[in-house]
């Protein structure tokens, strides 16, 4: 049932009141690789917080699965541990905690051994007897990606992927996916020999955050931006994700990464995707999902030959200091790059992206720059110009989003200044309202909706974007890469790439010097 109350402010609206209250199903929760960071720090955090919510099914049970040597009484310290640092809700704060510790088991492994499989399978078999599971199974893979085909091949193997009409079995992956586009044809492959497309969920946590959604609220429930959103009004896009933290412990993976593996192929083209697609018919996962997929088809691919003119790499200064990297590597921690999105609502706007480690904050920001008014009756000095609107969407942290205008200063003559039009969640909603990306996710695949999951060409339509700018830079066409100092934004080279094209970069979600009303 559809609440179509419109009396604001405050109202919910447009709220589909029965999915909010579904329960998912009983099931059980296999997480592969529950010793490792990501499982102690996301994954059970936000599961414990679904339950301290009420969100969970009744019947739900979760195992863990490693190679460590825990048991289920060890496994639930660790777990416990983990909420305690890391949960949005705590166990102080919830009286789920104790219901929620005895639906939790450990069960070892050997990832490669068929005997680990059959055990695990007897042991759903006897969760599912005790807990009333109903043979329900969502599996998580949270292991060294290296592993991912290992896994779903033996639980193909053991009989354990298979649905049936009563009951679902369902798969999240972890990124990265693939590393480059032939890797990850081939993943799609050895998983599809497995399950179903309708059975995977690839994970790309930006998606879960509520500030990304509210994109698609934003664009597609408000009628008065939509026909701005367009070549004719919009002079360019912006679309940063900045980290503060340089490469802490992850140089096994990073190292063979870089930042456009670790952040572009993901987390920025489905930003951009967001942004530019078209409005679906429907929200279903199908239908989402299509038009992001007609964008990153849209998009112009950046020639190995082209990558000298579209991108800028560099690494910050002391990366080559960092523990279990060599001294010579070549691995960029920063990119800028500029895309095109070839269809009639985007010709000839520039998409600039950029991301990078060691940086002076840690930012998600979209920016959406307008034209110059095309006459202005106001005389300027010579040379000058009125600053455009900038629409700012900050993503994180201050999540909200700002509106950047003119307005007369008052008093004599006609004086102009830029001002900050704001909305801020926490200011509206109240703190601590927004739930962590992870809960929102394993709800959703709890709940059986892809939406906000990558679909398989999705994925491959990405690497096959970024592919040729890794191989552009492998080779003779490759820019020069640059240094830059960490706590800065970037080398001084991406200033010149943007001020090439006559543009700046924008900070603060595009409010760059201005005072607020
Ligand atoms: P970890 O490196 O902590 O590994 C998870 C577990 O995998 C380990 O505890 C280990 O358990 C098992 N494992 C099996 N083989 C190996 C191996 N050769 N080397 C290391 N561990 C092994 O990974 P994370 O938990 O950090 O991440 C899991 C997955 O999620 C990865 O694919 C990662 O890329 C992805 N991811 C992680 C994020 C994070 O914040 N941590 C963020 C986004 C994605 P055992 O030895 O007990 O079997």
């Amino acid at each position: 049932m559809i609440d179509t109350i419109s009396a604001y402010p405050g109202e919910t609206r447009f709220v589909e009141q029965e999915v909010l209250r579904k329960i998912p199903d009983p099931c059980v929760f296999v997480i592969f690789g529950a010793s490792g960071d990501l499982t102690h720090r996301k994954l059970m955090p936000s599961l414990f917080s679904l339950a301290c919510e009420g969100l969970l099914p009744e019947k739900f049970a979760v195992v863990g699965v490693a190679r460590s040597e825990l048991d289920d009484d060890s496994f639930r310290q660790k777990v416990k541990a983990g909420i305690e640092s890391h949960s949005r809700l705590k166990p102080d704060e919830c009286s789920a905690w104790d219901d929620f510790a005895q639906s939790l088991f450990y069960h070892r492994v050997n990832y490669d051994d068929p005997a680990s499989y059959k055990a695990l399978k007897k042991l759903l078999t006897k969760i599912d007897k005790q807990q009333g599971t109903s043979c329900n199974c969502l599996f998580y893979l949270s292991t060294p990606p290296l592993l991912y085909p290992v896994i779903v091949g033996q639980l193909g193997n053991a009989g354990l992927a298979q649905p049936s009409e009563q009951n679902w079995r369902r798969i999240i992956v972890e990124k990265p996916f693939g590393h480059n586009l032939a890797t990850a044809v081939e993943l799609n492959q050895q998983i599809h020999e497995v399950f179903d497309e309708s059975q995977v969920y690839r994970i790309d946590h930006y998606l879960g955050k509520e500030t990304v959604q509210n994109l698609l609220v934003f664009r597609f429930a408000n009628a008065i931006f939509e026909p701005l959103w367009n070549r004719n009004y919009i002079d360019h896009v912006q679309i940063t994700v900045a980290e503060e933290v340089g490469l802490g412990n992850r140089a096994g993976y990073y190292d063979t990464a870089g930042v456009i593996r670790d952040m572009f192929q993901n987390h920025l083209l489905q930003l951009l995707s967001l942004t530019a697609m078209e409005p679906p018919a429907e929200f279903n996962a199908t239908a989402l999902r299509d038009e992001k997929v007609k964008v990153l088809k849209a998009i112009r691919p950046i020639k190995p030959e082209e990558v000298g003119t579209y991108t800028v790499r560099a690494q910050y200064r002391t990366y080559r200091d960092e523990e279990g990297v060599s001294t010579l590597t070549e691995t960029p921690t920063f990119a800028a790059i500029k895309l095109f999105v070839d269809n009639w609502r985007w010709r000839n706007v520039p998409f600039y992206l950029r991301s990078g480690k060691a940086l002076a904050n840690k930012v998600t920001e979209i920016s959406i720059q307008f034209r110059h008014v095309p006459h202005l009756m106001f005389p300027l000095q010579p040379g000058k110009q009125l600053p455009p609107n900038v629409l700012g969407l900050c993503l994180q942290p201050n999540e909200g989003m700002h509106l950047r205008f003119e307005t007369k200063i008052p008093g004599a003559g006609m004086r102009s200044q830029s001002v900050d039009m704001s909305f801020l969640y926490e200011q509206d909603f109240g703190k601590n309202t927004l739930p962590g990306a992870y809960e929102r996710l394993i709800l959703d695949a709890l709940q059986g909706d892809a939406s906000l999951f990558t679909r398989s060409d999705e994925i491959e339509l990405a690497w096959a974007l970024v592919d040729p700018i890794l191989a552009g830079w492998a080779g003779q066409h490759a820019p020069v890469l640059a240094f830059y100092e960490s706590g800065t934004w970037g080398p001084g080279k991406t200033d010149e790439f943007i001020q090439a094209d006559g543009r700046k970069w924008l900070y603060g979600c595009g409010r760059n010097g201005v005072s607020s009303t």
